[in-house]
């Protein structure tokens, strides 16, 4: 069994506390390696590297050309590892391997994507009113970054938050989740290699109380970057706040996804299946609530119920395996707990509904893909977050109400409308308060479009270039060009 240290200035770094924390395959339930378990002084250790590498280091002095050099030699890299991270990944997160080496070679995307994007961040020479002022702004980078990440895709949120931040100039210290932090550890290495300079990316791992809060109030930290649940978002923003630091926040959701009975059924199936099946509906933009139209939904419930029943769970190593185990114990917990208040909240459960017995599964964190039919908007399975693969289906008469039963909840990060009348769908896309929308596709991401939430899905937008203005701040330089030295005046002009 390995044990994993903090990476912190280029190096491993023993936790302070000399304490560790174990990680375990979900497939297998077992333990397989161990992770430091961190505290305010290490997280102190990985400010002061970043702080070190943003002020004296070479990566201070470094052009944003060569900047974006670094970066793609990240990316490449990144790409040529793609096979021994995805399967890392699969052992201690439980993803299916075919979509693992998929999301890795997107992360090492958003890298080369990034990377060319570093010296394109421009200023501005600003018309002003008074004629002896060269007046203009500079975009410099915010500072140090606190990025902290939930478990289920370690290394596309490092690509998410450090690469626009590492264009942009800034140092990070990356924070990821307690339950998947080996990817990180491993990746982080792979930058020293490409020749980033120490203190640039710094990861720490461990407890978010015992190490993320620190981080988050550390008074060198400048931005936080956050992915994870609404409540620990709120936790850290209200922190965040007592700071005046920024802070971005990739928060759940509970999205809409909109079936009219003039859609493609097939097509519409198909997208629901992977909008809440996919990577276990351990995603954030999982498609939790599937609204369909009353006249389609008989039907488009029994189709859908036959394409769920053919789902082939398995060991996520296996390329035949459509659905692996959920990653975490206190996850698979909470699933089951959620199916327990769908049955007496006097939902009907149409499809799965139980932990799957068998012996390619046995031991390992299975929930059955699950569907509850009978489910009114304000019953808990359609208002809280699962993050499990849990779908409500819930109908609706008209145009109207759809849109009011889609925006009826506390979150707004994904929702999906599929229909053929190409009118109603830019009405309805237009009308949902959301994020992202998707017409007539679901889970499609393009790393140019931006993604983020609104209400409490959160504040900020990763992915395309508006990203990297979140890691960057505008100042404002006013210089005299006048020939003689203006008389002193205490009245400004
Ligand atoms: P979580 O909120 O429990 O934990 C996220 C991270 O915060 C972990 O690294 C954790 O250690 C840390 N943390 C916990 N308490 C902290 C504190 N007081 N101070 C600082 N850090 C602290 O979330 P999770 O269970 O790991 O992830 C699941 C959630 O993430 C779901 O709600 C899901 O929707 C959300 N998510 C959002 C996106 C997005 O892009 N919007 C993507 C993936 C997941």
């Amino acid at each position: 069994m390995k044990d994993y240290p903090h990476w912190i200035d280029g190096a491993e770094h023993a936790p302070s506390g000399g304490q560790w924390i174990d990680t375990v395959d979900p497939f297998r339930n077992e333990t397989w390696a161990r992770i430091a378990r961190g505290n305010a002084q290490d997280a102190d250790a990985a400010v002061k590297a970043a702080k070190g590498a943003m002020t004296t280091g070479p990566w201070a002095k470094m052009s944003a050309t060569q900047r974006g050099k670094l970066m793609l030699r990240i990316a490449e890299l990144l790409r040529e590892n793609v096979e021994r991270l995805a399967e890392i990944e699969v052992r201690d997160n439980g993803k299916l391997m075919a979509e693992m080496r998929g999301q890795l070679n997107f992360a090492a995307d958003l890298w080369h994507f990034y990377a060319g994007l570093a010296d394109k961040i421009e200023g501005s020479v600003m018309p002003i009113e008074k004629p002896d002022i060269l007046a203009m702004t500079f975009r410099e980078p915010v500072g140090v970054v606190a990025a902290i990440t939930a478990w289920n895709v370690p290394v596309n949120f490092f690509a998410q938050k450090c690469a626009p931040a590492l264009a942009a100039g800034c140092a990070v210290v990356v924070k990821p989740s307690e339950f998947s932090s080996v990817s990180s550890l491993e990746f982080v290495r792979l930058t020293k290699e490409a020749g980033l300079p120490d203190g640039v990316l710094n990861v720490v791992t461990g407890f978010g109380h015992e190490i993320g809060a620190p981080l988050v109030e550390h008074v060198d930290v400048a931005q936080i970057s956050f992915t994870g649940s609404d409540v620990t978002g709120a936790r850290i923003y209200e922190a965040a706040a007592r700071h005046m630091k920024r802070a971005a926040m990739e928060l759940g959701g509970k999205s809409p996804n909109i079936v009219f009975a003039d859609a493609d059924l097939d097509a519409a199936v198909s997208g629901a299946v992977s909008g809440i099946f996919g990577a276990s509906g351990q995603m954030c933009t999982a498609g939790s609530r599937l609204l369909v139209q009353n006249s389609a939904k008989e039907e488009f419930t029994q189709r859908l119920v036959a394409v769920t029943r053919t789902i082939r769970l398995g060991d996520p190593m296996d390329p035949e395996t459509q659905m692996g185990p959920i990653s975490t114990r206190p996850q698979f917990e909470k699933v089951l707990n959620y199916i327990k208040i769908a049955h007496e909240d006097g939902a009907r459960c149409v499809a799965g509904g139980k932990i799957p017995q068998g012996p390619s599964i046995q031991g390992g964190q299975f929930v059955e893909p699950t569907i509850f039919t009978d489910v009114s908007n304000d019953m808990r399975i359609a208002r809280e977050e699962v993050f499990g693969p849990i779908l409500s289906i819930i109908g609706f008469e008209d145009e109207d109400e759809a849109i009011r039963l889609a925006n009826d909840t506390n979150y707004g990060l994904a929702a999906a409308v599929w229909t053929s009348d190409i009118g109603r769908l830019i009405r309805v896309c237009r009308a949902l308060q959301s994020g992202v929308v998707w017409g007539n596709t679901y889970r499609t991401y393009c790393l140019t479009m931006p993604v983020g939430g609104r209400k409490l899905s959160g504040i900020g937008r990763e992915f395309g270039i508006e990203a990297v203005g979140e890691f960057l701040e505008t100042k404002s330089v006013m210089i005299s060009t006048a020939r003689a030295s203006p008389t002193a005046s205490f009245v400004p002009r």
